[in-house]
């Protein structure tokens, strides 16, 4: 089977500038605030993706935000899941299937599967963190021989928040792959672990001599995901942050998700810990 496209940049290089129109073609509510949704673009050619990237996804006379792609690399979709916290994201979270809206992308650097390809595989998501993790999940496990260990530790603020339920439930049933799921608080029905994702680190099967480690969250969750991978033992090199900061072109040109040297558009949103690990540390940056 092959791996996600190599030239999946070439998608974006006809015109970045101009939407293409998209139609929804399914929509699932996934928590009370976020839906997961299926656009067919009219563009075949943006349904292809290497996870980790994302789409700016517009509505005319409304706006247009950055959404990672959290669909299954080998499906001729885009799926996007999208928690509504503003003006756009809650227009988009209250599309039908049928309604229209408009694509550029997808942008950005992907998560390095093949560098991946032969280690443990250890994904780390906080909150709406998993949505551009679920990709290499159903990259990996379609290539299961490909990868040694592999291991999803997910963090949400409640059971409630989790996303992808269905799918954690059947993910959680398979041997080939470690999962473990804990939440901030939960009720009495909650049976599970309950405390911050990085408590669950030490436990995966992964090797960290060995390890190939995917971070995405808040940002202050993936500093300390990142210090406790480092301090278990896994390479700073090894360690690959999402850094999802308001942006706007998504083409490295406008310069508004400058962050110190980089452009979190055009050089991210995915970057290896030792190359960030410095601008984390500058406060108010
Ligand atoms: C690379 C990238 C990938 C993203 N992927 C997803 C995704 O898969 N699903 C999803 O729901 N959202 C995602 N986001 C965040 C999404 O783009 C923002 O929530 C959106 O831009 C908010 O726009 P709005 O007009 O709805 O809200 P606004 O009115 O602009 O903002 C509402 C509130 O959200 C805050 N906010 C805006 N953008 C961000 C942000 N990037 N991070 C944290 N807080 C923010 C604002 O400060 C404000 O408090 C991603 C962002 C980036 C940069």
């Amino acid at each position: 089977m092959p791996g996600p496209a190599a030239d999946v940049r070439a998608v974006a290089g006809a015109d970045p500038w101009s939407p293409s129109p998209a139609r929804v073609r399914e929509r699932r509510r996934e928590t009370g605030d976020t839906v997961t949704l299926a656009l067919e673009p009219a563009d075949p050619a943006q349904t292809r993706f290497a996870p980790g990237q994302f789409t700016m996804l517009s509505l005319s006379g409304v706006g247009e935000v950055p959404i990672s792609v959290s669909g299954d690399p080998d499906e001729a979709l885009l799926v996007q899941t999208i928690r509504a916290v503003g003006c756009v994201t809650s227009r988009l979270a209250a599309l039908k299937p049928g309604e229209a809206l408009g694509v550029r992308g997808p942008f950005g650097t992907g998560w390095p599967l093949e560098s991946a390809a032969g280690r443990d595989l250890l994904l780390v998501a906080g909150g709406l963190g998993l949505a551009p993790l679920r990709p290499v999940l159903y990259h990996a496990l379609a290539r299961r021989e490909r990868f040694g260990a592999l291991a999803l530790c997910y963090g949400t603020r409640s059971p409630d928040d989790r996303l992808f339920r269905g799918e954690l439930e059947a993910w959680a049933r398979r041997a080939d792959l470690h999962l473990a799921v804990t939440v901030d608080h939960a009720g009495p029905d909650w049976e599970g672990e309950v405390g911050v994702v990085t408590r669950l680190l030490a436990r995966t099967p992964c090797r960290p001599e060995r390890t190939v480690a995917l971070v995405c969250g808040p940002e202050i969750m993936m500093r300390f995901t990142a210090r406790e991978l480092e301090h278990l033992g896994v390479a700073p090199g090894r360690i690959h942050l999402s850094m999802e900061r308001n942006m706007q072109c998504g083409i490295g040109l406008c310069g508004h998700c400058q962050w110190g040297p980089f452009l979190l558009c055009r050089d991210g949103p995915v970057f290896p810990w030792e190359r960030i690990r410095a601008a984390f540390g500058v406060r108010g940056l």
